[in-house]
């Protein structure tokens, strides 16, 4: 039997693996690429259980920049997804976010505004008064100074972006195979310079050999880098959301409205309310059940906020995992330092679908040794190994 050699093997097939997997392609169609997912369903992947929201708000102008990009893509994503003559349809909804800031946030919030102001984003400052005029039925603004408003941010259906990917890429010719990746193979050993990795083993028995590996597995990331002698600070933490439909029925769209405790909530189609908040008792580990009971603890800051809301029927949630980055919450990208060939596209907390299209170029222009079009070096793993966080007041 021959041996199974490709110039790339992309280990998770979400939206960080679907998207290199294109870039890939699009830069150079001769590629032998492949995507290893363990389940094409996608049943318990982060991208199809996440929010899906996509913002300029964050206070590190990478993740801002990282931010402008998705837009752009996601403007174009049903032409340039489209095979032949088949578009994916995305449903981008670009309803505005709007964080509110008490007195402990403001400087921060202004200092980001500023920023992203600077950058050329759409972002306003708002007043207690707009915010009241804008949003009468925000009653309580106890505590709250201003607010900062993104009306080009916003929502899409994130399964249909991943399947445009997958679409587009499986048609120039990348593979992509339904296994478990149990153990990374390397050459050499880890205090030699010719540390490098090899190949993957999967849990159905076969060996792939590449001396490109990219590891996109999300949630998992940690576990499977155990494999190679690799720590990695990303755990998986579960998350819940919860979708209600309320008796009061607004105007028209109510904007992703964060608070300051980091409770959030957005209309969706349907005449539905999705809200959500992490929780420090959020529990670490791969626990997907959701607990209606966690419902209570959400209505009573939703009805307090908006009195409107009291009256409400609890219709359905869901449980994921954000791969949160213990170190600083933030994207960890690149080569890691100590094995030569191995990429890293992990710990993107909660807003790693919106970086979806920047990670996937990047990770592409770092394999084929191209000048990045936007310098994401800050997100460097070498700050792992080295324990140097960077800062993003932009969490949520
Ligand atoms: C409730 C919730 C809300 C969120 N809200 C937002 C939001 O509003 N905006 C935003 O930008 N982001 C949000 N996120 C975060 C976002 O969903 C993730 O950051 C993003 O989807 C990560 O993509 P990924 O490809 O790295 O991971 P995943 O989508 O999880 O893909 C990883 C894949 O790897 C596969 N895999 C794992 N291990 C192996 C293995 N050993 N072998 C083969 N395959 C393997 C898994 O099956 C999985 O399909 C949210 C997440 C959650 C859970």
């Amino acid at each position: 039997m021959k041996p199974k050699k490709f110039d790339v093997i992309i280990i998770g097939g979400g939206i960080m693996g679907s998207s290199t997997a294109y870039h890939l392609m699009m830069a150079d169609p001769s590629l032998k690429v492949i995507v290893i997912e363990k389940d094409l369903g996608y049943e318990k992947a982060s991208t199809t259980l996440s929010m899906v929201n996509a913002r300029i708000q964050f206070s590190l102008k990478e993740n801002v920049q990282i931010s402008q990009y998705a837009f752009k893509i996601l403007e174009n994503f049903e032409d340039e997804m489209a095979v032949d003559g088949v578009k994916p349809a995305i449903f981008y909804r670009r309803e505005g976010n709007l964080f509110l800031h008490d007195k402990k946030a403001e400087s921060a919030a202004q200092k980001a505004f500023h920023m992203q102001k600077n950058l050329g984003c759409a972002i306003e400052w708002w007043s207690l008064e707009k915010i009241r005029q804008r949003y009468p039925i925000y009653e309580n603004l106890d505590g709250i100074v201003g607010a900062t408003f993104g009306p080009e941010d916003g929502h899409f259906d994130a399964y249909a972006v991943l399947m445009g990917y997958k679409a587009r890429a499986k048609s120039m010719g990348v593979q992509f195979l339904q296994d478990e990746v149990v153990e990374l193979l390397t050459n050499g050993k880890k205090d030699q310079t010719m540390h490098a990795i090899g190949g993957v083993k999967t849990i159905l028995g076969e060996t792939f050999f590449s001396s490109h590996i990219v590891n996109c597995t999300g949630a998992w990331a940690a576990r499977l880098v155990k494999t190679a002698g690799i720590e990695l600070p990303v755990n998986p933490v579960k998350r819940q959301v919860f979708a209600v439909i309320p008796k009061f029925k607004p105007d028209g769209p109510l904007p992703l409205t964060v608070l300051p405790s980091g409770f959030y909530f957005r209309t969706e189609t349907g005449g539905l309310l999705l809200l959500g908040k992490s929780m420090e008792e959020d529990p670490i580990g791969f626990d997907f059940t959701w607990e209606e009971d966690r419902f209570e603890l959400l209505w009573g800051e939703l009805y307090d906020f908006a009195p409107v809301f009291e009256s409400l029927k609890l219709i359905k949630g869901w449980a994921g995992l954000y791969a949160v980055n213990t170190l600083d919450a933030n994207a960890i990208l690149g080569e890691w330092p100590e094995l030569k060939g191995f990429y890293l596209a992990n710990g993107f907390s909660g807003h790693g679908l919106q970086q979806g299209p920047a990670v996937g170029r990047y990770m592409m222009e770092l394999i084929l040794k191209k000048k990045p079009v936007l310098d994401l070096s800050i997100f460097s793993p070498e700050r792992v190994l080295l324990k140097k966080p960077i800062f993003e007041d932009g969490i949520v």
